[in-house]
């Protein structure tokens, strides 16, 4: 039986929050790293693109 040990400290995912249908979503933690900044987001619900600063709420940052 193999024993699952949960990494405790930083979360795999960053939920943000779409600035046009306000749901709230995850992404990699990997999409939050500075190097990614001129990457958009993508909202799977509204398909609306934004800049992860326009993100009105963020979790797990
Ligand atoms: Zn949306």
């Amino acid at each position: 039986m193999t024993v699952h040990v949960e990494k405790l400290g930083l979360p795999r995912d960053v939920f943000v929050t779409c600035p046009q249908c306000k749901k709230i979503y995850y992404i990699e933690r990997l999409f939050y790293d500075p190097s990614y900044d001129h990457v958009k987001l993508h909202c799977p619900f509204c398909h609306h693109e934004f800049d992860k600063r326009d993100s009105p709420q963020v979790w797990g940052a």
